[in-house]
């Protein structure tokens, strides 16, 4: 005789808002407007909007976890990723599973404290190219190309210049370097990264999901020397700058089975793969690669009943067909303004969600929350 409420959620603006909502109406939710605490599901772009201290674990859900910023922005996931190897090399205790940071990270450097810039100037070598990134945002939102390093050196020698208040103004700034993969893999001469997912549940034991993703592609065709940044900076975002893009736009996104038709075609012939390496071979690879990075902020995730995360990975592959972790989003775009983006994002989130809300709920009433699709080795 006792119903249950119908459950409310809270959802943020941008983001596509319509697309959680669609999804959240049809497992039984209702959307609320008003911003209270009182929801049983939120979700919102930033964790920042996420009021920890009235969040009441075990009656209420929601997309971020505290901690996710170790692994989501770019200088902390790099530290963390750093310190792991470090530990774990110190403690002999590396899983089977362990790769050297510079087997999937291209080599990078922080940029904010004077004795890390002069570690950077100190390695780099005459010819070499970076790319200069802030740690913090997004969409390809102020990053260079840095073929120049006098030109750094004499903006750096600037900052370094100015009184103590003004380089603490310029902290929101802080920046990482890192060395730009200059022979990236092409299709049909362009440049591409893979966009995929993770699912993260905060609850005990630590689940995850992974979806393959979609490629992301320039416009340009790639030349390692253009001047461009829309040839080197694979966000929709970025190539949106361009006024081709209304013309381009469905050749900027392709599925993950056309990239595996491709390089099944194009590349195979001339190289030491198997055939549907994109489907079989690489995403062994990237989950390895997100096994490693899970280790290295596992202890550092606040593990919340009803906290679940969904990140995006940035990956780049190379001439070699060696695969680079490029970096880890927070609140990853789920536009569906392409006939791939159509395909692949309504799936990866539906399935996020509802997931989450099912081992939610399995743990409220005390069931066993396995066996799940969670990527082996994932604990
Ligand atoms: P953002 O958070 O702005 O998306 P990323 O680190 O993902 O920052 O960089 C944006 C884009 O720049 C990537 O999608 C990729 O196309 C390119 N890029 C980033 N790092 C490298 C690198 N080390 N070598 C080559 N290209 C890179
Ligand atoms: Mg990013
Ligand atoms: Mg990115
Ligand atoms: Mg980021």
């Amino acid at each position: 005789l006792y119903s249950e409420p119908i459950p409310k959620c809270y959802i943020g603006v941008g983001n596509n808002p319509e697309l959680i909502e669609s999804i959240l109406t049809s497992a039984g939710y209702e959307r609320q407007t008003e911003r209270t605490d009182d929801f049983k599901l939120k979700w919102v772009q930033c964790n920042s909007s996420v009021n920890w201290n009235v969040f009441k674990d075990g009656e209420q859900l929601v997309n971020h976890i505290q901690g996710e910023d170790y692994f989501t922005t770019k200088i902390q996931l790099w530290q963390s990723l750093q310190s792991y190897e470090k530990i774990t090399l110190a403690a002999n205790r590396r899983p089977n599973y362990f790769l050297p940071l510079n087997e999937f990270v291209p080599e990078t450097y922080k940029l904010d404290e004077k004795n890390d810039r002069d570690a950077f100037f100190n390695i780099h070598k005459p010819g070499d190219v970076w790319i200069c990134k802030p740690s913090g945002l997004n969409q390809g939102k102020g990053i260079y190309l840095v073929r120049d390093i006098d030109n750094l050196k004499s903006k750096f020698a600037e900052i370094d210049a100015m009184d103590k208040k003004k380089q603490v103004a310029l902290k929101p700034m802080k920046r990482v370097i890192q060395r730009y993969i200059m022979n990236p893999l092409l299709v049909h001469g362009k440049k591409f990264d893979i966009r995929c997912f993770m699912l993260v549940s905060s609850v005990k034991p630590l689940i995850a999901l992974y979806h393959k993703g979609y490629l992301r592609l320039s416009m340009f065709d790639f030349d390692a020397n253009d001047g461009n940044l829309l040839t080197h900076l694979t966000n929709q975002y970025m190539q949106k700058k361009d006024p081709k893009y209304y013309d381009l736009k469905e050749d900027t996104s392709w599925t993950m089975e056309q990239f595996n038709d491709y390089i099944n075609e194009h590349i195979l012939p001339n190289k030491n793969i198997e055939k549907d390496w994109v489907l079989n071979v690489l995403p062994k690879i990237i989950q390895r690669i997100m096994l490693n990075i899970i280790d290295s902020i596992r202890m550092r995730l606040k593990r919340r009943v009803g906290c679940f995360g969904l990140y995006g990975y940035d990956f780049m592959i190379d001439e070699e067909m060696k695969v680079w972790l490029i970096e880890v989003n927070v609140n990853p775009a789920l536009a569906t303004n392409t006939n791939t983006l159509l395909q692949a994002i309504p799936p990866v989130v539906q399935e996020s969600i509802l997931l989450s809300i099912e081992c939610f709920e399995k743990i409220r009433h005390n069931q066993r929350i396995f066996p799940l699709r969670s990527i082996k080795g994932f604990r």
